[in-house]
């Protein structure tokens, strides 16, 4: 099937306030084209260099997400356009990302990161780190930073009981953090998860952004 045919399976599928990722990483910039001219306008990518190749050349209004793990070092090469960065996960990169957002004179938006047990990045916090980034009041030490919610990915396992129940872990913990830190903002609304292969769940446990590569580009050349 062809992106076009693939993105409008999906958004069919999904109810029309749930946010679709289009995850281009490793895919050629024509393909985000395609991809945009069939109506998608969220992409993620996970590499910052690729993430500023592909947005020199197809220009807004593509949103770009950064679904990977960002270094401290290379915030300033997105900070000027990214459009949400998905994978914050330590007080250090907001520290960076509110000096840079500062440069930029603007507001970035953010989602921390949970790490669910048996997945198989390393990357992502702690509740324990989670509640100590927390517990600082984030919107003085941070007021070029908006935190809109949290992300996470499920274990790497065929086994829908074990990701339906990560997903619902985090539906809890989101909804926790959302009364306990962020009762009184509209903004601390997103629950980024859902992949390709475990989207559907994901909607179902109360993702509000599903990240999807292969199931609308088909698998990665690495
Ligand atoms: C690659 C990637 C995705 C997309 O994975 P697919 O299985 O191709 O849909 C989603 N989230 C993150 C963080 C990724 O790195």
């Amino acid at each position: 099937m062809s992106i076009s045919e693939n993105i409008r399976r999906i958004r069919s599928q999904i109810p029309e306030n749930v946010t679709l990722v289009a995850v281009s990483k490793f895919q050629p910039a024509e393909k985000v084209k395609e991809a945009f001219d069939a109506g998608q306008i969220d992409f993620g990518e996970n590499k910052v260099q690729e993430m500023v190749n592909k947005a020199a050349m197809v220009k807004s209004p593509v949103r770009w997400h950064m679904i990977g793990h960002l270094q401290r070092n290379k915030v300033k090469y997105i900070a000027p356009f990214v459009h949400l960065i998905h994978g914050v996960d330590s007080a250090e990169l907001l520290d960076e990302i509110e000096k840079q957002a500062i440069k930029n004179d603007r507001i970035i938006p953010v989602l921390l990161q949970m790490h669910l047990s048996g997945e198989e990045s390393k990357f992502g916090l702690s509740e324990q780190e989670l509640l100590a980034i927390l517990v600082k009041n984030t919107a003085s030490t941070y007021p070029h930073i908006e935190i809109r919610g949290l992300m996470g990915m499920a274990a790497l396992t065929h086994d829908n009981r074990i990701i339906r129940s990560q997903f619902r872990s985090l539906k809890v913990l989101f909804d926790r953090v959302k009364s306990d830190y962020f009762p009184l903002q509209t903004s601390f609304t997103e629950l980024s998860m859902g992949m390709s292969s475990d989207y559907a769940i994901a909607i179902e446990e109360g993702s509000t952004m599903i990240r999807i590569g292969t199931a609308i580009f088909g698998e990665r050349q690495y």
